[in-house]
C-alpha cells in the first residue's frame, strides 16, 4: 500500500470498482441531499462481565439501498476516506450517535463512535465536536467515546497527540480500537492519552482453548489497569470465551455472543428488556 505498509486482501474483501463508484455516488447524495435515513446507525451493546448489564454501545454506520438492502461499512468507508466524504459522514455519525444517546439517556451509559484518520486530521473536527457538546450542556461529555485506531495516529500529518489532548480537555473519552493488531501498540499506549483499550477480536476468539492468547490478554488487562485505563474485549462469540474473560477480570465485552449490531428500534427493545442479562 506504499509508505512501508502491507495490506492483505482476500477474495471476498475485494470491492469492485463499479461497486465503489456506486457507493461514492450514494454517499454524496445522502450527505449533500440530507437523506440521513440512508445512512442509519446500528448499535452493538457493550456488556459488563460483573453484572451482565449493557453499559454502553458502539455506533456502527450502515448504508440503506433503495431496495432496502443494508450495506456494511466495508463497502463504503474506503471510498469515503479517499474522496474526503468521510468528514461529512463522520459529522453525520457523531450527531446521530449523540441524538440517540440523548434519547436513551436514562437507559444507556455511553455511546462510542469510530473516528477515521482523515476525520481526526480535519481542522474542523474539534470545533464541530465542541459545538455539539455546547448544544447539549445537560449531557456529560464523558458519555461520548471516540474510537481511534493506531493507523489513525501513524497515517496522520497533524500532531495527533496534541489533538487528542484537546479532545480530552472537552471531557470526551478516547478508546484505542483494534488494540494489539498494529505494530507499535506499546508506543501508542505510551503516547496517547486514552481511557479505554479495545482488545482486538483476534486475541479474543478461541481464547479459552489457547493459553498464549489467555496470557496476552491477562498481560494487557494488567497493563491497562496500571495505566488507569479500562479494557473491552471485542469479538466475543462463544460462552467459553466470555467465561474466560470474566475469570481473567476483563471488565466489559462486546460480540455476537450477546448481540450483533442492531437497528435502533431493536437495540432500544434490548435496552428496555435488558435481554443481555
Ligand atoms: P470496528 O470498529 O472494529 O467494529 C467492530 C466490527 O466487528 C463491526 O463490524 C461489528 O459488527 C463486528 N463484530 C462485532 N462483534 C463481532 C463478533 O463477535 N465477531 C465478529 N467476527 N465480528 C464482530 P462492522 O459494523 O461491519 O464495521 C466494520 C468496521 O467499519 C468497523 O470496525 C469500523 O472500523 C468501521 N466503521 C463502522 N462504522 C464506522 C463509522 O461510523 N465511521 C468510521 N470511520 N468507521 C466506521
Ligand atoms: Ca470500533
Ligand atoms: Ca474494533
Amino acid at each position: 500500500a506504499g509508505g512501508n505498509r502491507l495490506e492483505v486482501f482476500t477474495e471476498d474483501m475485494r470491492v469492485s470498482v463499479r461497486e465503489r463508484l456506486a457507493a461514492e455516488a450514494r454517499l454524496r447524495q445522502a450527505l449533500t441531499g440530507h437523506l440521513p435515513w440512508t445512512l442509519p446507525l446500528w448499535f452493538q451493546p457493550v456488556v459488563s462481565t460483573v453484572n451482565g448489564q449493557i453499559v454502553g454501545a458502539e455506533a456502527l454506520v450502515r448504508m440503506r439501498l433503495p431496495d432496502g438492502k443494508i450495506l456494511s461499512p466495508f463497502h463504503f468507508i474506503g471510498a469515503a476516506e479517499e474522496t474526503g466524504l468521510i468528514v461529512a459522514l463522520g459529522e453525520h455519525v457523531l450527531r446521530s450517535a449523540f441524538d440517540h444517546l440523548l434519547y436513551w439517556s436514562s437507559h444507556l451509559g455511553y455511546v462510542s463512535v469510530n473516528v477515521s484518520p482523515r476525520q481526526l486530521a480535519d481542522p474542523g473536527f474539534v470545533p464541530m465536536l465542541a459545538g455539539l457538546l455546547a448544544e447539549h450542556p445537560e449531557l456529560d461529555p464523558s458519555r461520548l467515546v471516540l474510537e481511534i485506531t493506531e493507523t489513525a495516529v501513524l497515517a496522520s500529518t497533524v500532531d495527533v497527540g496534541e489533538r487528542l489532548a484537546t479532545i480530552k480537555r472537552l471531557g470526551v473519552r478516547i478508546a484505542l480500537d483494534d488494540f494489539g493488531t498494529g505494530y507499535s501498540s506499546l508506543t501508542w499506549l505510551k503516547s496517547v492519552p486514552a481511557d479505554v483499550v479495545k482488545l482486538d477480536r483476534s486475541f479474543v476468539a478461541g481464547l479459552a482453548e489457547d493459553q498464549r492468547k489467555a496470557s496476552i490478554i491477562s498481560a494487557v488487562l494488567w497493563l491497562a489497569r496500571s495505566l488507569g485505563m479500562s479494557t473491552i474485549a471485542e469479538g466475543v462469540e462463544e460462552m467459553a470465551d466470555w467465561e474466560a474473560l470474566r475469570a481473567a477480570g476483563c471488565p466489559a465485552v462486546q460480540g455476537y455472543f450477546f448481540s450483533e449490531p442492531q437497528p435502533p428500534e431493536e437495540f432500544q427493545a434490548m435496552l428496555i428488556n435488558r435481554k443481555c442479562v
